[in-house]
């Protein structure tokens, strides 16, 4: 039966969320504060990933290594001693979700999730000129170092008892996917079944362009407010006015958090702060994303330039942004491909973006807990642009009362 739906947030998620909704018949609202695809699904390295990126940052490896990461002012995350504080349950989360036991259950959880990532995308896209956005050719992670690669075996090993297709490269085979890399580079895994986008901003603009054509509405307002009673959100305030709500998905990104408490629901969502510096007008010989491991940034070749992106920044919603952690990333990632020219940009841009993080690395996707006609699908940390058409038509199910064909346990929103 079709159903009348509203979304909050019109990134990449809540896009996906709503066209996924759309495809069902569902009468469906988008409210969005900024634009479609305006906040952090504007600026992130476009890598569509597969299994591959099944298991959960927080590791007992991990633990040890961030002491040091967080006196290190370069290194890949960062965090600003003054939200200490108010980040603080976060972080106990966090340690909590380190143990080995956790993270395979998450791995395992994740794997089921990030399984049909990329036949979601063939399936929102169909038809759409955003498929023309979409490279389906892998992606590879790059190794300099002989540590860092001997670092990572305990993660290559977990992927590896779990199933996932991956290929480990030597050099040779290395120069040959990707001439333009350094010779420095040694080692890589390349992810076969993973796509990459070469605008993920135009590919969120692209769709919400394809719900509107569907009959969808965008409305530009923020919510300020939720009225709720007896298990129902039955309205919001807007910026726009009121609004009645018959069936509510929350996709807010980064601010999901504070909706859920407009709800009195407390989530432990937080922000992963990353950056990227794109190169406008370079053209490399790059022909698909590539992960530095060793360097903790992304570099993909997009339709507009050459975008590095990376690292993490602990350090709030509200702050304000620290471009040098972006010229940080530029500084690691100069030297990677051999024939990137820096001096053929016709302009430099740099961005901050924030991602939204649970502090078990999975997503928050579910039944709203105590409502009947509120979802929720946020959470997806660096994995959102992955999983946000697979995360749609899970949400799609739910709102039609289907069986997703998931065991949703382990992305439970009240799970902290
Ligand atoms: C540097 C960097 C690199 C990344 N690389 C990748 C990658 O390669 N692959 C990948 O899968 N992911 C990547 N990510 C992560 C990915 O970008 C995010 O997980 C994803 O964009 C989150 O999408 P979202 O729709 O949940 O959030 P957003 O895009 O932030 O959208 C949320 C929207 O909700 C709206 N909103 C919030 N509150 C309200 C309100 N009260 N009323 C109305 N509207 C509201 C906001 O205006 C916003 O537009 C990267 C992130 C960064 C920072």
């Amino acid at each position: 039966m079709a159903k009348h739906v509203t979304v909050i947030g019109g990134g990449i998620v809540g896009v996906c969320a709503a066209l996924a909704l759309q495809r069902e018949g569902h009468d469906v609202v988008i409210v969005e504060r900024d634009g479609p695809g305006e906040n952090c699904s504007f600026g992130n390295a476009g890598i569509i990933c597969g299994r591959d990126s099944s298991i959960p940052l927080p590791s007992p490896g991990v633990i040890r290594d961030v002491p040091a990461m967080l006196f290190d002012r370069e290194g890949a995350l960062v965090i600003r001693w003054r939200y200490l504080l108010s980040i603080m349950p976060w972080l106990i989360g966090f340690l909590k979700s380190s143990t080995p036991e956790r993270q395979l259950a998450g791995a395992r959880a994740m794997y089921a999730l990030l399984d049909g990532t990329t036949g979601a995308y063939d399936r929102i896209a169909a038809g759409s000129p955003a498929a023309a956005l979409i490279r389906k050719n892998g992606y590879m992670t790059v190794y300099e170092s002989e540590s860092g690669f001997a670092g990572d075996s305990r993660e290559r090993g977990m992927l590896r008892d779990l199933g996932c297709p991956m290929s480990e490269l030597g050099p040779d085979e290395i120069r040959q996917m990707e001439p333009s890399l350094s010779h420095e580079i040694r080692h890589a895994l390349y992810y076969p079944e993973s796509y990459s986008t070469t605008n993920p901003y135009r590919l969120t603009r692209l769709l919400a362009d394809d719900f509107v054509a569907g009959g969808g509405t965008l409305a530009l307002a923020e919510v300020t407010g939720l009225q709720h009673g007896n298990g129902r959100v039955t309205g919001m305030e807007t910026t726009a006015g009121p609004m009645k709500v018959e069936n509510l998905v929350v996709a807010a990104g980064a601010w999901s958090h504070w909706v859920a408490a407009m709800m009195g629901l407390k989530v432990l969502l937080d922000t992963e702060r990353g950056y990227h510096m794109v190169f406008h007008g370079v053209k490399t010989g790059l022909t698909r994303a590539i992960i530095h491991a060793d360097g903790h940034y992304g570099v993909n070749q997009l339709d507009e330039g050459l975008r590095f992106a990376g690292t993490v920044e602990l350090a709030g919603v509200e702050a304000a942004p620290d471009y040098r952690r972006a010229d940080l990333i530029y500084g690691r990632g100069r030297k990677l491909l051999r024939d990137f020219d820096p001096a053929q940009a016709t302009e430099v841009t740099r961005w901050m973006g924030r991602r939204p993080t649970m502090p078990d690395y999975l997503p928050a996707l579910g039944a709203a807990p105590g409502f009947s006609n509120t979802w929720f699908d946020f959470g997806h940390q660096h994995l959102g642009l992955s999983l946000a058409a697979r995360c749609g038509f899970v949400v799609a199910d739910l709102v039609g009362g289907r069986d997703p064909g998931l065991d949703l346990t382990a992305f439970r929103p009240d799970r902290f």
